[in-house]
């Protein structure tokens, strides 16, 4: 029986940010478990305050006659909330957050909002009095009346908004007939559901040979209570949401609750669409354009049971289900599903924690699987499912890849090749659309040769050099900092820049290539208001214009039909990055581009312009070849220990004052070195962003193939920082980071 709790206290106060213990008095010993919210006595007068309790323990650090006693125990664990909380104790211990913090992931809905009511009126009487009336209001010509009590006989409960609008019956006409005993008003709360769909055109489908294979061994699976974490790999196009829908079905059909995740980005009206045709009113969605009352409404939907399915990015993992079976992630290999506030979660590790809580399966689905998922399905973690060939049984697209060094050389200095430009001709010619992807993501001031192709990289880490304005280069993981060149040191050539290339300058140079070419534009900039993602790609879709120009945004969702010709601007954009992940976010943006051309009756063409055609992960994204390119990558993370074959945990050392950044950082790598011997450290260094908001970023490393291990040292680390008094420097943890520091 333990002894002690561990309770975080419901006072929204940085200096109570933290777990404090609790003796457990006998008599509550069945009933302290961890989720139960508490009462018990806080600060210096002893008043009682909620508590969460979120460990227990058989000893305490801190002396036993310090200790306070639980008085007692409010609410019994309420299966969701203890779920939940027990969630955010694994998020905090696993990524180094503070209790609080974790609490506000895994409850994002904080407030309650009143509900809306929806008011529905229906017929009091039966028909034949109905009809005799019905002619009554004709003959005395009340039309009002006679509109609505057609309308009634024939559906005998009517939405009031109907009534009032399309019906335009008035308020003074529908009193009168509540009056006189032929209608009633019916006033109910109800939750909002943020989508209405009126359409429903989509047929069942028949499943094809290879689609019926998965879903009948994955409900073989189910049936037999087998629970685990599958992956789905399927070439774009290849009909993996039917098999999410049949796998959600069988679920559904057990009387459980599914969670189907999806990148904030790809989210489209027509997935959403299919999920309705099968879920009806029993699915719903949550995204950011939601307004707050109507994300706080699914969740009630949720709890109340009026759900079955609810779709949505991250945040959507925390829906209050009382009986989840199933989390499905779509398109697992991006990086929108790590978090880059506090706690630095990864929703793909939460969602495995919350299946194995919940005893539901994780399926995980990709055109171009995460290094990190492919992994553990070779190592037989995972069961993998494949599906190699498109619905349509259409050939992927014809890649060509272009080396603009050669562009240079024979002088073309133009974004565009000889080879895009003349295929963009080609393409307006015959009323085909094109779309061209800038790869911008990643940009971080990467320096390579315009002749050669040749990247500056850190001789001990293998990662690209930084430019810094000071003439500087510097490598991000271990610190090495060398004075850029002035020619290049591989061919002595002196175009060594730093790359830049913004869609508008792209567009610029299109419309002097192009005069008269339509063009729409895609970005960060053109999309700030809500909606113009949706509205742009469908105003491409209609043909409004020629040229789909943008950044990766465009490269998910949408099938263009029309569209024939994708064009790669700068492959080398995301190659260049900082990071160890560099190469695989590459091969994974190229083939999903390459995936857009061609969907429809012709086959489509792709460029990719590249000034390192030779790198593996653009010749294997050119060949669309994800066998390869993994083979080579994993090879690579295997050399130099990174995830998954290693772990690594990184810690951020922030303060106002350079120094003292410094200094702490200094310190705690130190510690380490003296506590972990075996650990590998690498650092400290000034983060990748030295200074934000006059705030100074220290970054240090640990690497280790023991996850476990790396936690501890965490613990470390965190102790020795809240053992600092005043004024301390603050410390983040992430692990196997993807948004580096
Ligand atoms: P993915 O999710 O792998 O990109 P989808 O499930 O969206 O693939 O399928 C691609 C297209 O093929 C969609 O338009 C879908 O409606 C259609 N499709 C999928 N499965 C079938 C099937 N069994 N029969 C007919 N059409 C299908
Ligand atoms: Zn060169
Ligand atoms: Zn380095």
């Amino acid at each position: 029986m333990p002894k002690y709790a561990e309770i975080i206290v419901d006072i929204s106060h940085e200096s109570v940010d933290r777990p404090f213990t609790y003796r457990i008095k006998e008599e509550l010993a069945d009933s302290v478990t961890i989720g139960a919210c508490v009462s018990v006595p806080f600060g210096k007068g002893n008043k009682p305050v909620k508590g969460y309790v979120v460990a227990l323990s058989d000893y305490a650090d801190i002396p036993v006659q310090k200790i306070k006693e639980i008085e007692n125990v409010l609410v019994t664990r309420d299966d969701i909330d203890g779920r939940m909380i027990q969630l955010a104790a694994w998020i905090k211990e696993h990524y180094g957050s503070t209790m609080i913090q974790a609490l506000k992931v895994v409850l994002p809905v904080k407030k309650t909002v009143k509900p809306k009511e929806k008011k529905t009126i229906e017929l009091c009487m039966e028909k034949e009095e109905a009809l005799l009336l019905l002619s009554e209001y004709k003959r005395k010509h009340q039309s009002a009346r006679a509109r609505l009590l057609e309308e009634l006989i024939k559906e005998r409960v009517l939405d009031y908004q109907l009534v009032r609008g399309k019906l335009n019956v008035s308020p003074v006409t529908l009193d009168k007939l509540k009056e006189q005993g032929v209608l009633t008003v019916h006033v109910q709360d109800y939750f909002r559901n943020p989508v209405i769909i009126n359409e429903n055109r989509e047929n069942d489908k028949v499943l094809l040979p290879a689609q019926q294979e998965i879903t009948e061994d994955f409900i073989n699976d189910y049936r037999s209570g087998i629970r685990k974490t599958y992956l789905l790999f399927g070439v774009t196009g290849s009909g993996k949401t039917e098999v999410y829908i049949r796998m959600i079905k069988e679920a559904v059909r057990e009387g459980k609750q599914a969670i189907f995740l999806i990148p904030e980005i790809a989210l489209t009206y027509q997935t959403v669409l299919r999920f309705y045709h099968h879920f009806k009113d029993r699915v719903s969605i949550i995204n950011s354009s939601l307004s707050y009352g109507e994300k706080y409404d699914q969740f009630m939907r949720a709890k109340k049971g009026e759900l079955d399915v609810i779709i949505g990015p991250r945040s959507a993992l925390f829906t209050p289900f009382s009986n989840l079976g199933l989390i499905i992630m779509d398109e697992e290999h991006e990086s929108s599903y790590k978090s880059e506030g506090m706690p630095r979660y990864h929703a793909r590790e939460v969602a495995r924690k919350l299946a194995e809580m919940t005893g539901s399966s994780l399926v995980l689905g990709s055109a171009t699987p995460s290094v990190d998922s492919c992994y553990h399905a070779k190592n037989g973690e995972y069961k993998l499912y494949k599906l190699t060939e498109r619905v349509t049984g259409r050939e992927l697209p014809l890649v060509h890849t272009v080396d603009l060094r050669k562009e240079l050389k024979e002088g073309n200095r133009l974004v565009f090749s000889r080879k895009l430009q003349e295929l963009i001709a080609d393409r307006l010619q015959r009323k085909e659309q094109i779309m061209l992807f800038l790869n911008r993501r990643g940009y971080a001031g990467f320096v390579s040769c315009r002749s050669c192709g040749y990247v500056m990289k850190c001789p001990h880490c293998d990662i690209s050099l930084s430019e810094h304005k000071n003439g500087m280069m510097v490598c991000h993981y271990c610190g090495y900092t060398i004075q850029k060149p002035k020619v290049c040191p591989k061919c002595l050539s002196k175009y060594l820049l730093g790359f830049r290339a913004g869609t508008e300058r792209l567009e610029e140079q299109l419309h002097q290539l192009f005069p008269g070419v339509r063009i729409l534009r895609m970005d960060g900039d053109t999309t700030k208001q809500k909606d113009s993602y949706e509205k742009i790609l469908s105003s491409f879709k209609e043909g409004n214009a020629d040229i789909l120009l943008g950044t990766q945004m465009i490269v998910k969702g949408h099938d263009f039909p029309n569209v024939t010709l994708m064009g790669i601007i700068a492959a080398d954009l995301s190659l260049a990055a900082n990071d160890y992940r560099a190469g695989e976010r590459t091969f994974a943006l190229l083939t999903q581009a390459s995936g857009r051309a061609g969907r429809g009756k012709s086959a489509g063409e792709v460029v990719i312009q590249t000034y390192q055609p030779e790198h593996y992960s653009i010749i294997h994204a050119a060949n669309q070849d994800y066998e390869g390119f993994y083979e080579e990558e994993i090879l690579y993370r295997k050399m130099l220990s990174y995830p998954p074959v290693c772990h690594i945990l990184a810690v951020m050392v922030s303060s106002k004052v350079q120094k003292e950044a410094e200094d702490f950082a200094g310190k705690l790598a130190a510690l380490i070195c003296k506590s972990h011997p075996e650990a590998v450290i690498i650092g400290p260094t000034p983060a990748g962003i030295q200074k934000i908001n006059d705030v100074y970023r220290q970054v240090f490393m640990i690497k280790s193939a023991e996850e476990e291990l790396l936690i501890q040292i965490k613990d470390i680390l965190e102790k020795e920082t809240d053992a600092v008094k005043g004024n301390i420097p603050s410390v983040m943890f992430d692990f196997d980071p993807i948004h580096p520091f």
